[in-house]
C-alpha cells in the first residue's frame, strides 16, 4: 500500500463512518456551511467554554472529501484551545492548498495529511475547507459576544 492508497483509505473510512455525528445538546456555537459548487452541506454545533472546544458534533451531506474532512476535523479540535484550533486551521489551509509551510501541528503520520492530495484539484479545496471555514466562523462569532 503506498501513501496515496493509505490517504484514500482514511478519507473513505471517515466518509462511511463519520465520527462525532449529531448535535451537541448544550452547544453555544451553531453554524452551517454550504459549498454550492459540489452540493456539500455541514451543520456544526460546538460547546466552547473558557477558550476551549469542550464538545463538537456535525451532521451533513455531500462528497466524501467534505464529509470526511468534517469528521477528521471534529476529532482534531475536540479538547483543544481556541488558539490551538486557529493555528491548526491555518496549517490545514496551507496543506490543502499545497502551500509551502512548516506544519508544526500536523505531523507526517497525522491523518489530516490525507488531505494534502486535494491540492492537485483546486475545485476540491472548497470541499476540504467547508467544515473548517464553518468552524472558524462559528468560533469568531461566539468570541465576539465577549469582546475578545
Ligand atoms: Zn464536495
Amino acid at each position: 500500500m503506498d501513501l496515496d492508497d493509505l490517504y484514500q483509505e482514511i478519507i473513505l473510512e471517515h466518509y462511511k463512518e463519520p465520527k462525532n455525528q449529531g448535535t451537541v445538546a448544550d452547544a453555544n456555537v451553531h453554524v452551517e456551511g454550504r459549498n454550492p459548487f459540489c452540493g456539500d452541506e455541514i451543520r456544526l454545533t460546538m460547546l466552547v467554554k473558557d477558550g476551549r472546544i469542550v464538545d463538537v458534533k456535525f451532521t451533513g451531506s455531500g462528497c466524501a472529501i467534505s464529509q470526511s474532512s468534517a469528521s477528521l476535523m471534529t476529532e482534531h479540535i475536540k479538547g483543544k484551545t481556541v488558539d490551538e484550533v486557529k493555528e491548526l486551521f491555518k496549517e490545514f489551509g496551507h496543506l490543502v492548498r499545497g502551500e509551502e509551510h512548516t506544519h508544526e501541528h500536523i505531523h507526517d503520520m497525522d491523518e489530516l495529511s490525507a488531505f494534502q492530495g486535494v491540492s492537485a484539484f483546486p475545485t476540491r479545496v472548497k470541499c476540504a475547507m467547508l467544515a473548517w471555514n464553518a468552524m472558524k466562523e462559528g468560533i469568531e462569532k461566539e468570541l465576539e459576544k465577549y469582546g475578545e
